[in-house]
């Protein structure tokens, strides 16, 4: 049984592009957002072997410091080539929070392969969204999307790895395209729509644990 998810969370994050987008995603849904960032929690040790292990250490170390439903997005790129690298470690390829030195290597790795034509480079970005709840009740939702990487990186929009990303069915990279076009537009009207992997996953949280304005 699902649990519906009203009046305030902390969105237990201190990534400040997943938070905007995490913000933007709940908009519709009338929940006042605030962040682990911003309430200066301590950051959890991410210690799982699985994107949703790590979301549900987040949300439970939020919800438990706070006395407030946490909603964790726990997510990253995994290019096929490099055996699904760098995956959960993907956050850890940055060099201060600058992933301009975390595209490179990714780009790198894929010369070190011999990986150079399109259908070499394929892609795909996961995340998981765990709400977890101060009485240990939690829910699970994941998404994903397919595409490819490009070099070089392309656009000065999103966050992270954007800018090497393109989706499949797009000539643009997740770098070139506006927040909107990111999540998919219209997507809360049109869930099919959803594009980024965020989104995705929103959409099977909000069906489950939300309620439209
Ligand atoms: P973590 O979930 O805190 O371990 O961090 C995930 C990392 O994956 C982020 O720091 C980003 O580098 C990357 N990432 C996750 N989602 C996106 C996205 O939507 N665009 C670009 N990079 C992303």
């Amino acid at each position: 049984m699902h649990r519906k998810l009203t009046g305030k969370v902390v969105i237990a994050t201190h990534n400040s592009g997943k938070l905007r987008e995490m913000r933007e995603l709940l908009g519709p849904f009338g929940i006042e957002a605030t962040s682990a960032g911003e309430l200066g929690l301590p950051v959890p040790a991410e210690t799982g072997r699985m994107f949703s292990e790590n979301a549900a250490i987040k949300a439970h170390a939020a919800a438990k410091a706070t006395g407030l439903p946490a909603l964790s997005d726990d997510s990253g790129l995994c290019v096929e080539a490099l055996d699904c690298a760098p995956g959960l470690f993907s956050a850890d390829w940055a060099v201060n929070k600058d992933f301009g030195p975390a595209m490179e290597k990714v780009e790198r790795e894929l010369l070190r392969r011999g990986a150079l034509a399109p259908e070499d480079r394929r892609a795909w970005f996961v995340s998981a969204l765990v709400i977890a709840w101060p009485d240990g009740h939690e829910e699970l939702f994941e998404g994903r999307v397919h595409g490819r990487v490009v070099w070089p990186p392309r656009g000065e929009k999103g966050f992270g790895y954007d800018p090497m990303f393109m989706p499949d069915g797009s000539d643009h990279t997740f770098g070139e395209m506006s927040a909107e076009e990111k999540h998919g537009i219209d997507w809360l009207a049109a869930p099919d729509n959803a594009l980024s992997h965020r989104a995705r996953a929103f959409v099977a949280l909000a069906r489950a644990c939300l309620e439209a304005r």
